[in-house]
């Protein structure tokens, strides 16, 4: 039997089969779980239907989180379809190409506001839509990046509104604990999709992070997938407000060098 059977998983965020949606939608699948999917943008024909019906997916919702209007009724088809749910994953991030390239000082108002709206408070707005159909013992979860922690090179405002996303975890965390509703991020090393090729020197920076990783391999959606099956799971009812990294390790290293480096000098 998976270890998601039986559960309603609502999956936002999936844009094509490069996405870390469509990784942690096939991990899902494979554990049983009843999926419904939410996407924005008009790749509904071209790509998201097909992929929907490879999971048999009966529940595909557009939803563009900058509406208010569009999440409530989101929510509403979401009661009429499943009933009750029992996940939330929030895997939707935005910010315009100027602010991934320029310094950050260079940041604009309008270029801020859009980046914290899409990427952070979006999560907040679905957890308070769906939160009266959330069943006890529910999972939410959100993706974020180490670019929260310290500076990552032209991530800029990604990395700002990353810090903001896992401060929301904890608060909504704190929130919805009595409930016995578990918050928690998912932190994952580089993988190429089309948010990632947003960001300037981002094919050096997913090289470097091959090289400089204690495991000296990139991470893919698979992974992701795996770790939020766990996140999903009963056998994590005890953990939230927590920042899982699926990175190969590359956090945990303070001194990064090359293999080169490693090597005893004579
Ligand atoms: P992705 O496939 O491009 O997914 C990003 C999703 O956000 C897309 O489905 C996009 O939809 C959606 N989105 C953007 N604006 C939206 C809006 N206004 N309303 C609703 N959805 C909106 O890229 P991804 O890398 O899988 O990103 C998923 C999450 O993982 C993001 O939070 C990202 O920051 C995080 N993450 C990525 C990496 C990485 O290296 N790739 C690493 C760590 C964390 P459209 O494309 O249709 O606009």
């Amino acid at each position: 039997m998976g270890l998601l059977e039986g559960k309603n998983a609502l999956i936002f965020g999936l844009a094509n089969d490069k996405s870390i949606a469509w990784g942690i939608t096939q991990a899902f699948k494979r554990e049983g779980a009843n999926i419904g999917i939410s996407y924005a943008g008009e790749m509904l024909e071209k790509r998201v239907k097909p992929l929907a019906e490879k999971v048999d997916c009966k529940w595909v919702e557009e939803c563009d989180v900058t509406k208010d209007d569009q999440i409530n009724l989101v929510a509403e088809k979401a009661a009429k379809h499943f009933g009750k749910i029992d996940v939330l994953v929030h895997s939707i991030a935005f910010a315009g190409r100027d602010e991934l390239s320029k310094p950050y000082y260079q940041t604009s108002r309008e270029g801020f506001k859009n980046a914290l709206d899409i990427s952070v408070f979006s999560f907040v707005a679905l957890t308070n839509a769906f939160h009266s159909i959330m069943n006890k013992n529910a999972s939410v979860m959100c993706l974020t990046y180490y670019g929260s922690v310290k500076v990552a090179p032209h991530y800029n405002v990604m990395g700002v509104a990353k810090a903001a996303l896992e401060s929301s975890t904890r608060y909504l965390a704190y929130d919805l604990g009595p409930e016995k509703i578990r918050v928690n991020a998912i932190s994952a090393g580089p993988i190429r999709t089309l948010a990632a090729a947003g960001v300037g020197g981002f094919r050096d920076m997913y090289k470097h992070f091959a090289d400089m990783a204690p495991m000296r391999e990139n991470v893919t959606i698979e992974d992701v997938g795996n770790a939020a099956v766990f996140l999903a799971s009963d056998l994590s009812t005890r953990i939230t407000g927590e920042v899982l990294y699926v990175d190969s390790g590359f956090n945990s290293v303070g001194v990064q060098m090359t293999d080169k480096g490693n090597e005893k000098s004579e």
